[in-house]
């Protein structure tokens, strides 16, 4: 099984061998592994001019920025050197967030903040055009809201909740989303954007919810877990992998869809095929349930107010949807062995977590727990805004695509 790790690049030489540019030096400053100009001479082995010079592109593109922590002592010995630091500043990125009935929609800088938010309704089912459409004017009055230019957005982020093909942006026959199997989402996001804003088309990045809110929370709270699993538990089940720091997307973006794993019932699920995980224990399944004995719930999102009011039916159910999962979740805890495990999504409270506990730990071997850490969201709704965010910066300040943009610049 090959991982999609980021490869190293400590020592004298970049991956390929050749002399480090303008992306590894900057790669280097942000991750923390070398922020003065004498621990980037040592960490690449290029001289202090050349150093100076390519710095002195990313100076000029406005990308990076002296710190404010003021100089440390440099291990080359000598003066202390003047620390440096991303500048998360000089650009910003447009995210979103789409589920089943509802979407959120952020501004955010380069380092994550969020400056302008908002959510609302938006039914998935309508089909891309409308969705997309209304996107797009969001993404112009948040902008406004957020008093940034249209031309700053260096790119945009979206979270969907169905498997999509990592090559075109397109989702693959996804159950939640009819009318939405290989549209060109990208191409029509980017369109919206440019239409309602008037700026020049910019990347469109689009990825499952369930891997970015993964993506966001182990960056924002777990950055030293090297196996993190997230399951989320709307209207439909999903789970995110993060493996060494990089979304695990298997070969055709299907890893972690877990809700289509069967568990012999003879439930029909929207899938098309009967017994399904997410046919008996998802929040649509349990609204189903709910409805079916009079209480008013159609979604994932009406039993979470359910649960929130104390609604006895509702966390009975979310119970035994818990450990549905939970028995589930012990084989893949088995097969990833990851050091936390976060449950997210509108189940996720207090009934359902003692579901998933009483089964995993039942069904999972003692080794594989052992160190497993189950846990709740730290970012709770904004996971996977965070997380398409930072995936749209990873992407454009990749070593690999910094060079080229740094020319678009004239730097
Ligand atoms: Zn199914």
């Amino acid at each position: 099984m090959r991982m999609a790790g980021r490869p190293s690049r400590t020592g004298n030489h970049t991956r390929n061998g050749s002399q480090a540019g303008a992306g590894d030096l900057l790669e280097l400053v942000r991750r923390g592994r070398a922020v003065t100009r004498g621990a980037l001479q040592e960490a690449t082995g290029l001289s202090r001019a050349t150093v100076g010079q390519r710095l002195d592109r990313l100076f000029r593109a406005g990308w990076l920025r002296e710190g404010a922590g003021g100089p440390v002592g440099s291990p080359l010995g000598g003066r202390p050197s003047i620390t440096l630091e991303f500048d998360g500043s000089h650009a910003v990125v447009l995210a979103a967030d789409l589920d089943t009935r509802h979407a959120r929609a952020a501004v955010l800088s380069l380092t994550g903040e969020i400056l302008a938010e908002h959510s609302g309704t938006l039914v998935i089912e309508d089909g891309p055009e409308p969705v997309l459409a209304e996107l797009g004017r969001w993404c112009g009055a948040l902008l406004e809201k957020a008093g940034r230019r249209a031309g700053e957005v260096c790119g945009i982020g979206l979270a969907v909740p169905g498997p999509v093909d990592r090559e075109t942006g397109r989702v693959v026959q996804p159950p939640m989303m009819p009318g939405w199997d290989g549209y060109d989402i990208t191409g029509r996001l980017s369109r919206a954007f440019t239409e309602h804003t008037g700026a020049a088309p910019v990347p469109v990045l689009v990825d499952n919810d369930a891997n970015l809110m993964a993506y966001g929370e182990q960056r924002a709270g777990h950055p030293d877990c090297a196996a993190f699993v997230l399951v989320k538990v709307s209207t439909g089940i999903g789970a995110g992998v993060v493996v060494d720091g990089s979304i695990y997307r298997g070969v055709d973006g299907g890893a972690g869809d877990i809700g289509h794993i069967r568990v012999g019932t003879d439930a029909l699920c929207r899938c098309g095929s009967y017994g399904c995980l997410a046919a008996v224990a998802s929040g649509g399944a349990v609204a189903r349930r709910l409805a079916a004995s009079g209480v008013p719930a159609a979604s994932g999102s009406d039993v979470r107010e359910l649960l929130a009011a104390g609604h006895p039916e509702a966390a009975a159910l979310a119970r035994e949807a818990g450990r549905r999962v939970g028995d589930v979740l012990a084989t893949v805890v088995t097969l990833l062995n990851p050091g936390v495990l976060m449950i997210a999504g509108d189940l996720a409270g207090t009934p359902f977590l003692t579901g998933v506990r009483e089964l995993l730990y039942q069904r999972a071997l003692p080794r594989s727990t052992a160190h497993l850490d189950v846990v709740t969201s730290r970012l709770g709704e904004r996971a996977g805004l965070i997380g398409a965010g930072a995936l749209v910066v990873e992407h454009l300040y990749a070593p690999e695509r910094v060079e080229e943009r740094l020319r678009a610049l004239g730097v």
